[in-house]
């Protein structure tokens, strides 16, 4: 037997000299060996980002799957189209029309959750050193890929109405003089992930006008916009400025995220470009998935269902608010109109990732704000907080549970001074749980 020993690599990994560059980013996150505690049944979670699927009727989709493939199974198990189902990027513009959004079915690329379609939008526009805007915080799943590809993150602050039109402005400038290409502005306009606020709509036209100047593509990440408690939605970037955007959707939010089915609506060249990338990737996205999600659509009530989410996630935040108001006075959150995420201030002096092993410890879960920046030098001083997964009973639970970890390193924090922070690792890959 050969034994595998190099200069540079060790025992535990024999390829270390071998990886790529853009690998070296590639850690598991800190936390993940945590997050194995956390999934023990006794903690609660307001960690993951997980939607509540108890709602949807699986015996009445098992038999429409077992329909679907007895009458389409030769197609739906076989490869497909690069681009997708011709059928469901039909129904995927139905889907966008709710949203005010209207795309021609060819412009429309299916992917296997936004997540890769991400992926492929960077692996085309980013050459190592070149700039990505985006919030701060912004979705720590888009950090990953970011991180992969080499790109210069650069974060730009939001307030209660999304992104600062002024400090756009300004970091496009500076990076600019700096000698970057500023490649492209990553937006999560609705029910923000983490912060949980939407753009308002004051703002999306000055944002486009914004990036529109200094030719910066805008890529509109849009998996929560029908998920507004009152059954609101905004004007997408997209409808604003159509050849400026390449506009993200999912199914994972809306039905299910198992399926991996998300898609892109791009400008034709752009879309062209994605749909290559994409077989290059992953030959074509799941068959079974367009097939399903596509008979999902036309024999149920899709929309109903979407209203059904709404109310159940909107009770869910309620009993986050209400648990919050209780127990949580020293902290402050944004009350969100949509989505999944609370992101909560701690006090002066906490910081979110030093006290998560307490948390956990205390049979409660959350995902720190670091998580949430390039390089994970900023957010120590919030936490996010889903509560899409958890029952009331049990998201009023979790708060409390956090409330006496909080109180707990207020005391320290008192006796001791505030917590040292530690040095960042950089991003690092989240387990999907915490995502
Ligand atoms: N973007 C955002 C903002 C998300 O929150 C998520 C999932 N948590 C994704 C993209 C990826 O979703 P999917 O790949 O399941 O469509």
């Amino acid at each position: 037997m050969i034994e595998h020993r190099t200069v540079k690599g060790n025992r535990l990994d024999p390829w270390l000299d071998s990886y790529a560059a853009r690998a070296h980013g590639l850690r598991a996150s800190e936390t993940r060996s945590l997050f194995a505690v956390a999934s023990r049944p006794e903690v609660v979670s307001l960690a993951g980002g997980m939607p509540n699927l108890k709602d949807l009727p699986l015996d009445q989709l098992a038999d429409a799957t077992a329909q679907m493939l007895r009458k389409d199974g030769g197609k739906a198990l076989q490869y497909g189209n690069g681009q997708g189902l011709a059928r469901l990027r039909e129904q995927i513009t139905e889907v966008m029309a709710l949203e005010g959004i209207e795309a021609d079915p060819e412009d429309v690329v299916v992917t296997t959750g936004s997540q890769q379609a991400v992926d492929i939008i960077t692996e085309l526009f980013i050459d190592p050193g070149d700039a990505i805007l985006t919030e701060a915080p912004t979705y720590v799943g888009s950090l990953s890929i970011f991180s992969t590809y080499q790109a210069h993150v650069e974060q730009v602050p939001i307030d209660a109405e999304g992104i600062i039109p002024e400090a756009l402005e300004e970091s496009i400038t500076r990076l600019e003089r700096e000698g970057k290409r500023v490649k492209f502005f990553y937006c999560l306009p609705n029910f923000h992930n983490p912060a949980g606020v939407t753009l308002s709509e004051a703002r999306r036209p000055q944002i486009i006008e914004i990036c529109h100047r200094h030719h910066v593509l805008i890529v509109e990440d849009n998996p929560y916009g029908l998920l507004g408690f009152e059954g609101q939605t905004y004007t997408a970037l997209k409808t604003l400025a159509p050849n400026d955007v390449i506009y993200l959707g999912s199914f994972s939010k809306i039905f299910a995220p198992g399926y991996r089915v998300g898609w892109a609506v791009a400008p034709p060249a752009v879309r062209d470009k994605l749909k290559l990338a994409s077989e290059a990737a992953i030959l074509c996205p799941s068959s079974m998935g367009q097939y399903s999600i596509s008979m999902y659509m036309e024999n149920f009530d899709w929309k109903h269902q979407i209203q059904t989410f709404r109310g159940m996630y909107r009770q869910r935040r309620d009993a986050m608010i209400a648990a919050l108001n209780e127990h949580m006075p020293m902290c402050t959150w944004n009350v969100p109109d949509g989505g999944f995420y609370v992101w909560v201030g701690l006090p002066e002096g906490l910081d979110a990732k030093d006290m998560l092993p307490r948390a956990v410890t205390n049979l409660v879960a959350y995902v720190s704000g670091t998580a949430f920046y390039a390089g994970g030098q900023s957010g120590q001083d919030h936490v996010r907080l889903s509560f899409c997964y958890p029952e009331p009973a049990e998201i009023r639970e979790g708060v409390r549970r956090l409330s006496e970890v909080v109180i707990h390193d207020l005391e320290l924090r008192d006796l001791f001074g505030p917590a040292t922070p530690r040095p960042s690792t950089g991003v690092s890959a989240p387990a999907p749980d915490q995502i």
